[in-house]
């Protein structure tokens, strides 16, 4: 039997592949590299000793989707791709709509054509938008998101519900991802996105080689103890192997919808990271502070108990191997891809 890995090719999909193959499963990836190239899967291949399929195959391209189902015995899908540039989708809504919601769709129906009923969604924190509190639970309503982006996601979690309703033989796994960063520690794998990047991490390893000058801190005027936005950041390992705890999960259970929070629980300044990894690299990363950016709460940070007592999945990795991880990989992986 075979795991279906939508966008596999990508940051947090491939760090999950590697998880999944070193547990010994069997693998199927599907990537249209929108985001992603075919770095990654020789890194996976690479770092676990073994083989998968691949298809460079968008998933809304229905007839090969049924294809790649017609030749592996999938068992379970793990739905990763997605476009996930929150400006971008704010400019260019319908690409985001088309893409995410009209092609999980596709996703769905072709995985109840073949009967494959257990699915993995890699959903976001941001479907939270703000709260009275700033430590998310899984109980808190969902609200209406300023991006497209953010939409989507809340879409699909109503998508996924509102199909187990109509058939309850369903398994469905959300998990809300809050701030993935790191890398995997053979440098072989992370995050590079091509051009100026959007998230903190990514820009302050391009400052720190050299390749942007230096990082704007957004604002420092915010209700926090040093005045700059609070996020719960987790190392991108921890985050996949909390998608292997949540198959299980699904495996134990006859059906139902499940969903969790996957963060620390602990959340981090802006210049707490950047002074962390300034620290633990010994590398100087010029910053000022600027203006702030539209949009961003003081503060959020994931109550992450449910995870924890359900899924027996805490993150394990701190601040310093999240700014030591990425160091490591953006050293040996300058050029942007
Ligand atoms: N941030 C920043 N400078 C940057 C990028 C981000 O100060 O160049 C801040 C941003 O304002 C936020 C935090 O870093 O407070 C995390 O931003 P990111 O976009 O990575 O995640 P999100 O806001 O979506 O949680």
């Amino acid at each position: 039997m075979s795991i279906l890995l939508t966008g596999g090719a990508g940051y947090i999909g491939s760090h999950t592949a590697v998880e999944l193959l070193n547990k010994g499963n069997e693998l199927a990836i599907i990537d249209d590299f929108s985001n992603s190239n075919e770095k990654s899967l020789e890194a996976i291949k690479k770092i676990t000793g073994k083989d998968f399929k691949f298809y460079e195959i968008n998933y809304m391209d229905r007839e090969k989707l049924e294809k790649v189902f017609e030749e592996n015995k999938i068992d379970s899908v793990i739905h990763f791709a997605g476009f996930k540039a929150v400006g971008e989708s704010v400019k260019e809504p319908l690409k985001y709509y088309h893409n995410n919601v009209a092609g999980t769709i596709v996703l769905l129906e072709t995985m109840i054509k073949y009967n494959v009923k257990k699915i993995v969604f890699s959903s976001s924190a941001t479907i939270y938008g703000k709260q009275l509190s700033t430590r998310y639970v899984e109980t808190m309503e969902r609200k209406s998101s300023p991006s497209a982006y953010g939409n989507t996601k809340i879409m699909i979690e109503q998508i996924l519900e509102d199909l187990y309703k109509s058939d309850n033989t369903w398994k469905v796994a959300i998990l809300r991802y809050f701030n993935p960063v790191g890398a995997h520690n053979s440098g072989l794998l992370g995050e590079n996105p091509k051009g100026i990047p959007n998230n903190l991490m990514p820009f302050i390893q391009k400052v720190a080689v050299g390749e942007l000058k230096e990082l704007t801190i957004f604002g420092n005027d915010y209700n926090t103890p040093d005045g700059t936005c609070r996020r719960d950041y987790l190392h991108v390992v921890d985050l996949a192997i909390g998608h292997l705890k949540a198959l299980e999960k699904l495996d134990k259970e006859k059906s139902g919808v499940y969903i969790y929070n996957l963060g620390t629980g602990s959340p981090v300044s802006v210049l707490e990271l950047v002074n962390t990894f300034i620290k633990v690299n010994n590398i100087n990363v010029p910053y000022k502070i600027g203006a702030r950016r539209e949009g961003d709460l003081d503060e959020c940070y994931a109550d992450p108990s449910k995870a924890e007592k359900e899924l027996n999945w805490k993150a394990s990795k701190t601040i310093q191997d999240m700014c030591r991880d990425s160091w490591n990989y953006i050293q040996k992986n300058i050029k942007g891809e």
